[in-house]
């Protein structure tokens, strides 16, 4: 199944690349307090990376533009991308110290989590204008919100007219209308949805969904955990709900990332939208059954005997 044009990449994922620094502790420090912890694990993590490492993982051919610090975890996280087939030209480092998440976990399973944005702060407007041959090299393109919202912009403003653009809004923040209008689709969970909507959001998916196409993106996919997602298209108005395959869930890390990365790329292959979420929904299914968020990702085959 490959599309015979000009594009080089499937898939351009412009975002985040985090360490995630992991310790296992009995109760959370009370303030100048001190506790000890278990082992540190560092996970290499980041909507950015993990879609791109999910992405890879199926088999599209991808490239990530990020920026890292010149740092060990910078090197990690380069590492691992490479190792899950991204290509890497496109991630910049130094400025700042890498993105890092902080995070204890409890017994009852509960996170806290300190995120130091470092480099993936420092991701510039001009760092997307001087990136512009990759753009013009990808069939579609994935940004989310975990770099600054300016740079989100520019990277609405320098798609070419024949490049898809799917926007994950994570975390949530106020959109412009001209990146809203870019989304092709908008892909938000419930939580967004909701947050994006504000007063004006209904109570079902459905009114979510059509709500959120007359803010301006050709269309719209809610997702909704073991329920599945909600796809709707602008150009027909047509609301379409993708079920997902009942599995038992262990840890949902980075579901939502590996949906949205299989979702972009089955749609730069010419998939319709609701074809391409039937497949994202096994890709997020498969993923919720096993620990870790780019340790828990598919491959093709994977998903294929689910
Ligand atoms: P997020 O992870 O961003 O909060 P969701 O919870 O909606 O978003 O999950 C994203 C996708 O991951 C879902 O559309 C689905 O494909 C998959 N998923 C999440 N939780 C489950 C689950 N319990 N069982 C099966 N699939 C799940």
């Amino acid at each position: 199944m490959h599309v015979n044009d000009h594009h080089r990449y499937d898939l351009l994922v412009v975002g985040s690349a985090n360490a995630d620094l992991v310790i296992g502790v009995e109760r959370r420090p009370a303030p100048g307090e001190t506790v000890l912890g278990s082992d540190l694990a560092v996970h290499p993590g980041g909507k950015g990376g993990n879609q791109a490492v999910a992405a890879a993982r199926l088999g599209a051919v991808t490239a990530l533009l990020a920026r890292v610090g010149d740092d060990a975890h910078g090197r990690l996280l380069l590492e691992s991308q490479r190792a899950a087939g991204v290509d890497t030209e496109g991630v910049l480092v130094g400025g700042a110290p890498t993105g890092v998440a902080l995070i204890t976990v409890d017994p009852s399973g509960d996170n806290s989590i300190v995120v130091s944005p470092g480099a993936n702060g420092r991701l510039t407007p001009e760092d997307i204008r001087a990136a512009r041959p990759l753009f013009e090299a990808a069939r579609v393109v994935s940004v989310q919100l975990e770099i600054p919202l300016e740079t989100v912009a520019e990277v609405a403003g320098v798609m070419s007219r024949d490049t898809r653009l799917v926007l994950n809004p994570s975390p949530p923040a106020p959109l412009p209308d001209h990146v809203l209008a870019a989304c092709d689709p908008l892909v938000v969970n419930e939580h967004e949805a909701r947050y994006i909507l504000g007063e004006a959001a209904g109570a079902t998916p459905g009114e979510w969904a059509r709500a959120l196409l007359k803010l301006g993106p050709r269309s719209v996919v809610v997702t909704l955990g073991a329920a599945g997602a909600l796809v709707a298209d602008g150009r027909t108005g047509d609301v379409v709900s993708v079920s997902s395959p009942r599995v038992e869930a262990v840890d949902t890390t980075g579901a939502g990332d590996a949906f949205t990365a299989a979702l972009a790329w089955r749609l730069g292959l010419g998939e319709q939208l609701a074809e391409a979420a039937a497949f994202a929904v096994r890709v997020g299914a498969v993923a919720v059954t096993r620990q870790g968020a780019q340790e828990s990702f598919p491959s093709a085959e994977e998903v294929s005997v689910l």
